[in-house]
């Protein structure tokens, strides 16, 4: 039994340090608070109990008295138990109570720092909290008093000169009694001040400002926000990385397979997108694996092997493995990938690709066979593992140059529950209300497939409604063509018909719609 104090870090959950993350892999139990963040959660054993004790403002969850005894009960019982705090426990975290009574307690324990706010917000709102040429002096304060009160717990007199840099936790609902007692005390009033809400989060907000005028322009910013108050500030005009990323501010709903969705979103959210998962297909079974079983079994008879999806190859190889078989199975087999992200799939067998048209669609896998093979496709025989709903156009024109085309139902892809457990938001209905309310940038189809879906799913009637509030964004002309079909008009289409294609297109696609070009 141990209880370790970890800090989170700030909210963006790739601020944990490797230690943290080591101690919410192998808890027990997580006691966690209302700054950390969920995303932290996922890396929990699945069997691990993870309890809530959030403070939000005055609203507490459990009384501090009840979550030291709930450490020390859970210890008790000879669990490992993580105590995950926001930023670094021991700053204005209470976790120095936390510890002292588990040391009376009598329970071991161990404290993990954490990247506290003040400095992680400030970094992501482009201000270093210190520079040799602003400041050497750095202090960190709570602004969590209550001015009605009458005589401060805080040395405003000194405080106010004392240092360079001033930051304030817990400070937004009492900004204008800080700044009164800044200026007050001695600050210029034309000191720079930066308030950062939601910092290192896809949400974080940065109003900047002087003592004089930070109240009026901060007004309405709800807490957690922290207070910058120096010169470094004026450092954010050149360092500004977090805010200036592309998609900053960005909504984008990607309409991928549960399953495919993460690379994708990853992508967009590295250039600063929020990304709301709505999965509208789910990758099944086929109905009959006999088709499928035969093929393989008789898989020398073949001379191509000709993938057109990364769910194909995937279904292929997991049924070839199946039967008992391996990658020699496929000797004297040549094998033909659609595009880059299939052939990638085909490599993590140890297979090689054989063929790889330059242009990601099914004429031109044609072109690439037919020059593969010199000699004509008559009477090659090609095997090809794909969706229920692939489109007819190469079988039929390798049929037609004599090829003898074996077509097998790989998977098929259903409409999906649309339902994402992981982002509330992504329910239909929300999905729709934030739709109409103009609070999407971009829908994006990578199949159109996940068109047909996504007009079923959000309903055909509602379509009209969204006309001027988002963007469609499709990853090629096969997918665009059905959009129109069905009275979606696609504004952003990705040259290159491929992942990293679609995210160039976005990308450039509302960089010009932002210019008001
Ligand atoms: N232990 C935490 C601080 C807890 S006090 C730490 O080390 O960061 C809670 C206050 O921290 C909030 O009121 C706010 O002032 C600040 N804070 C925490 N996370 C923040 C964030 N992501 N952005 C801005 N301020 C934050």
């Amino acid at each position: 039994m141990k209880v370790y104090l970890v800090g989170a870090g700030p909210g963006d959950p790739g601020l944990i340090t490797v230690k943290g993350l080591e101690c919410i892999k192998k808890a027990d139990v997580i006691i966690y608070d209302y700054l950390v963040s969920e995303d932290l959660l996922k890396e929990a054993r699945p069997e691990a109990e993870i309890i809530y004790v959030g403070k939000q403002g005055s609203r507490h969850t459990l009384e501090q008295e009840e979550i030291n005894q709930l450490l020390v009960e859970k210890a008790k019982e000879g669990k490992v138990v993580a105590r995950l705090k926001g930023g670094d426990p021991y700053v204005f975290g209470r976790g120095g109570e936390e510890a002292l009574y588990l040391v009376e307690k009598g329970i071991p324990f161990e404290e993990v720092p954490g990247i506290t706010a003040a400095i992680a917000a400030p970094a992501y709102a482009g201000i270093p909290v210190t520079h040799r040429t602003y400041t050497s002096t750095l202090g960190m304060i709570t602004g969590h008093e209550d001015p009605t009160k009458g005589g401060s717990a805080l040395p405003w007199d000194k405080l106010a000169t004392a240092v360079g840099t001033l930051i304030v936790y817990m400070g937004v609902k009492n900004l204008p009694y800080l700044v009164g007692e800044l200026i007050k005390n001695g600050r210029p009033k034309d000191t720079p001040v930066a308030v950062i809400r939601w910092g290192t989060t896809i949400g974080q907000e940065t109003v900047v400002g002087t003592l004089e005028d930070i109240v009026e322009k901060a007004k309405g910013l709800e807490p957690p926000a922290i207070t910058v108050v120096g010169e470094v500030v004026r450092l954010r005009d050149k360092l500004n990385w977090f805010e200036n990323r592309p998609l900053f501010g960005r909504t984008i709903v990607v309409t991928r397979a549960r399953d495919q969705a993460s690379d994708f979103a990853r992508e967009l959210e590295e250039l600063g997108a929020r990304v709301i998962e709505f999965p509208t297909i789910q990758i099944i079974d086929p109905e009959d694996f006999g088709p499928m079983d035969r093929a393989i079994k008789e898989l020398d008879t073949f001379h191509w092997l000709v993938f057109t999806s990364v769910n194909g190859v995937e279904s292929f190889f997991k049924r070839l493995f199946h039967l008992g078989g391996d990658a020699r199975w496929l000797r004297g087999v040549k094998v033909c990938a659609i595009g880059p992200a299939t052939a990638r799939e085909v490599r993590r067998y140890s297979i090689k690709v054989d063929c790889q048209p330059s242009k990601y669609v099914a004429e031109e896998v044609l072109e690439e066979l037919k020059r593969q093979e010199p000699a004509g496709l008559k009477g090659n025989r090609i095997l090809m593992p794909r969706a229920d709903i692939a489109r007819s156009f190469l079988p039929e024109e390798l049929q037609k140059l004599g090829a003898e085309v074996v077509e097998l139902v790989a998977y098929r892809t259903v409409l999906a529950e649309a339902f994402s457990q992981k982002i509330p938001g992504s329910r239909k209905e929300t999905l729709l209300e934030k739709l109409k309310k103009g609070e999407v940038d971009v829908v994006t189809f990578t199949s159109s497939s996940t068109v047909r879906n996504f007009v079923e799913l959000v309903g055909k009637e509602n379509l009209a409604t969204l006309d001027g509030k988002v963007c469609f964004a499709s990853i090629g002309p096969i997918t665009t063509r059905t959009a129109q079909g069905l009275g979606l008009k696609i504004t952003i289409e990705a040259k290159e018909y491929t992942i990293p294609g679609l995210v160039k297109a976005v990308k450039e696609g509302l960089g010009v719609r932002s210019s008001g070009v």
